[in-house]
């Protein structure tokens, strides 16, 4: 079968592989699903690992399947599968267990291992291909109703976890009752983050750098939400303009933000870091000042990376609601659809001038 890879170490080394169809023998126990790949996104992960960023192919192998963002539909499962079944439609969550603690009791996305196992990232394959085979514990079921707009549950998750993780934490308050949040980057993570916000019944202000018309600015306001640009105001200034936020959710893959982001915070605020940047960028910050609104004000900022299964879950729940609240809204970040596995040149060319590009997917088989 076709597959999408990568020969990371080597920019610019996006190919068309060929691999043997896996099988559901492969995984032990009786657990085994085998899921006809139908879509997969891409994003600034896959982007960054065909620049030779990041990346590992799996032990014993020159190349790396791409592919984090899975969608499909069940073909097979094994004998002890009991809650999937042929047909249902499903996507496979990214990070596998290591050795820590954490994975053991299956939170992988909280491993404190030095190395871990992401499908289509780090020493795993991943879905960009026709067939993959996975444990029934890692693939969630997504019902019939989403499945146009399946494919944007794992980018979806990343917003799921931080969130949750914003809430959890806000527990060492004796009563939170969040009303203001900022959102920074207004790409596919800020406008799910901000969905999701809205869905909470947060005001919302998403902060971005692009000039209207902009789609996705057209799409935060139909959110009820607002959309600032941050070369007009900062999101410290938009504190003092709109208030200060109880949440604020980093998305932009700009880390600076992360510092501006910092100063925009209310008292007991949290703000939850979720960029992955690679680069080696370093600014000037205002240190004695930052310190001390964190510690004066009891602020917190946490980082999050990957999702757990309960958050895909929740990600399904909130892809439901979302229809409901808004509906249509979630279909309208499917902007580019590039059709068949053959054409990797051109998803990869236009994930590098994305030109008004929202969620970028190739269809790998129609739904
Ligand atoms: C993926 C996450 C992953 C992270 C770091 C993101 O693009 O969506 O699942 O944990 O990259 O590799
Ligand atoms: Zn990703």
């Amino acid at each position: 079968m076709k597959a999408i890879a990568v020969v990371p170490g080597r920019k610019s080394s996006v190919h068309l592989a060929e691999l043997p169809k896996p099988s559901l023998s492969e995984v032990p126990d009786g657990r085994g699903v085998l899921v006809r790949v139908l879509r997969v996104g891409v994003d600034g992960t896959d982007r960054e690992i065909d620049d030779a960023e990041y990346g590992a192919p799996p032990a014993g192998s020159s190349f790396l399947v791409l592919g984090h963002e899975g969608f499909g539909r069940v073909e097979a499962v094994g004998p002890r599968v009991t809650e999937l079944s042929p047909g249902d439609h499903v996507v496979a969550t990214v990070r596998r267990p290591g050795k820590s603690l954490y994975d053991l009791i299956g939170t992988q996305d909280m491993t404190t291992d030095d190395i871990y196992y992401e499908r289509g990232i780090n020493l795993l394959h991943g879905f960009l291909t026709e067939h993959y085979v996975d444990d029934a514990d890692h693939i969630v079921k997504v019902p019939q109703a989403a499945a146009e707009v399946g494919v944007l549950l794992e980018p979806l998750t990343v917003v799921e976890k931080g969130i949750a993780q914003a809430f959890e934490i806000q527990r060492r308050l004796r009563v939170w009752r969040p009303r203001r949040a900022a959102v920074t980057g207004t790409g596919t993570i800020g406008l799910l983050a901000t969905l999701v916000l809205r869905l909470r019944g947060l005001e919302v202000v998403a902060f971005g750098r692009n000039a209207r018309p902009y789609r996705n600015a057209d799409l935060i306001e139909a959110l009820g939400a607002r959309y600032v640009r941050t070369s007009e105001l900062t999101v410290a200034q938009g504190a003092r303009e709109f208030g200060a936020f109880d949440l604020i959710l980093e998305g932009s893959g700009f880390s600076p933000l992360a510092f501006d982001a910092m100063q925009g915070l209310a008292k007991n605020g949290v703000l939850v870091l979720t960029s992955v940047t690679g680069g080696d960028r370093r600014i000037e910050v205002p240190a004695d000042r930052l310190n001390l609104d964190f510690v004066l004000g009891n602020r917190v900022m946490v980082g999050s990376v990957n999702a757990g299964r309960e958050h895909f879950e929740a990600g399904v729940r909130d892809m439901a609601h979302a229809e409901s609240a808004y509906p249509g809204w979630l279909r309208g970040l499917l902007t580019h659809r590039v059709s068949g596995l053959e054409r990797y040149d051109e998803l990869f060319a236009t994930l590098r001038n994305p030109d008004g590009a929202i969620k970028i997917y190739c269809e790998v088989a129609p739904l």
